[in-house]
């Protein structure tokens, strides 16, 4: 027999325990989304068929994974359970010591109650919004580095993660290397639409931070689709598997950050890893103070058996490929039909540009927020704002146009198949077919910070 390529990609995976997704009437769906303040952070998630809501913690654990957990050790200290996990941070990571934590933001916290202060800047490619909170409580300063070519939604470029170099120098340059307690690299890069780092930019930041002797933390959530990235785009990685890229990339770093609800394809968890042992130590007395013992951090034993179970499914080759593939065969037909995307598609989402689809609505009518809506009145798909509602509120209380009005469509691990893929297909093609009649939004009743998940309006035009 020759060889057989075959095209289709399939799930890397059969389902062996299944739960039901819930089927409404548009009656039903308009019922609840006025209840909700037409908020759809506010809904029941029974009331929604297709939850694209976010990646995080939204994943499929495997058969391996919930055995792990059944055998799980839940001594306070030193439970066989912290051993296991350590052991398959260590593999992959290569850092020295590893801190667990209840999930990414609490290591987040950690880390940088413990390293910056007052007037501090910390650079970043793209900093994600709880890394920004967490530097700027510190009283620090995020400043956010991506290339030029990551800010410009519709231009392909393989690394649009990537820092900006010269930035970078001039940065350091510019407010001293003693105000600068770590440089941060996010892979991939949430913020900026998913998109990847190179390793080629990785080196170049880590040459950057080891000539003005600046650790360097890797923001490491999506590692795994990174590498992915790499594999497929970066001469000479095509013969390298993604655990060894992996390593390669963390190589280059003093540390890092983790939420294993992303790339540990666990509900819950994260850790903080980092080769300096007196940084540990401090991170060890914080962790203590704020997450549990250092062999637990917050978790349970279980937590900690799914992901180090997790880790290693996620650098799968069959599953990445299925992974990136379900994302950018949406982001194929969308652009096929003429629907505009953030491009190119990244690892774990699809965001649709809704100003552009939706030039009747003016961004202070929110556009986002009524693309985002109108797919779930029609489809029963649940996606996020990332647009004025999200970020147009100012300190001062002022209202502004966000820089894009997008609505991200985030895709659960190993949790939807094709078929719903292709449903979400229809639902987005039939929105855009009645694009014209959407009707714009006005804000009924909103929170002074962080209004979107709170946040109370209504259709307008009635
Ligand atoms: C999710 C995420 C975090 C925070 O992790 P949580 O587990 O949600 O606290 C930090 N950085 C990036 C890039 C993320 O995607």
């Amino acid at each position: 027999m020759h060889d057989f390529q075959p095209k289709t990609i399939i799930e890397p995976f059969r389902i062996r325990s299944v739960e039901p997704i819930h089927f409404t009437t548009s009656a039903q769906r308009e019922a609840a989304l006025q209840a909700a303040g037409y908020n759809p952070f506010l809904l029941r998630a029974d009331d929604v068929l297709i939850d694209l809501l976010t990646d995080s913690g939204t994943g499929a654990m495997s058969s391996r994974q919930w055995a792990g957990m059944i055998a799980s050790d839940e001594s306070y200290a030193g439970a066989s359970s912290f051993y296991r996990f350590e052991a398959a941070v260590r593999d992959i990571t290569g850092f020295k010591h590893v801190i667990p934590t209840h999930q990414g933001r609490a290591a987040e916290n950690i880390l940088f109650t413990t390293i910056a202060k007052p007037d501090d800047v910390i650079p970043n490619n793209t900093h994600f919004d709880t890394t920004r909170a967490h530097v700027e409580h510190a009283g620090a300063e995020a400043r956010d580095l991506v290339i030029a070519e990551g800010r410009q939604p519709r231009l392909i470029h393989p690394f649009k993660g990537n820092m900006d170099i010269a930035a970078l120098e001039a940065t350091i340059e510019q407010v001293g290397r003693e105000r600068i307690p770590a440089i941060l690299l996010t892979v991939t890069n949430n913020s900026g639409g998913g998109q990847p780092v190179s390793m080629a930019n990785v080196r170049a930041v880590s040459a950057v931070a080891r000539r003005h002797g600046i650790p360097f933390f890797i923001d490491a959530c999506r590692f795994a689709e990174n590498a992915w990235f790499i594999k497929t785009r970066e001469e000479g990685y095509a013969d390298k598997t993604p655990q060894e890229i992996a390593q390669e990339l963390f190589s280059y770093a003093d540390g890092c950050t983790m939420s294993a609800k992303k790339d540990g394809m666990a509900n819950i968890g994260g850790f903080l890893a980092v080769n300096n042992d007196e940084l540990a130590a401090k991170c060890r007395n914080l962790e203590i103070l704020t997450e549990g013992f250092p062999t637990y951090g917050g978790m349970a034993g279980y937590d900690l058996e799914a992901i180090a179970q997790g880790l290693y499914e996620a650098l799968d080759e069959h599953y990445l490929r299925y992974r990136i593939r379900s994302i950018a065969y949406l982001g194929d037909r969308l652009t096929a039909a003429g629907i505009p995307i953030v491009q190119p598609t990244g690892g774990h989402a699809v965001y649709l540009d809704a100003r552009e689809m939706l030039p009747h609505i003016p961004p202070m009518q929110y556009p986002g927020w009524a693309l985002n809506n109108a797919l779930y009145l029609l489809g029963g798909v649940r996606a996020v704002e990332i647009g004025t509602v999200m970020f147009g509120l100012q300190p001062d209380g002022t209202e502004q146009p966000a820089r894009m009005d997008l609505v991200r469509l985030a895709f659960p691990r190993r949790t939807y198949t094709q078929s719903h893929v292709d449903y979400l297909a229809e639902v987005i093609l039939e929105v855009n077919a009645r694009r014209e009649s959407l009707p714009g939004y006005r804000i009924v009743w909103q929170a002074p910070v962080l209004r979107h998940f709170t946040i109370r309006l209504e259709p307008l035009g009635g």
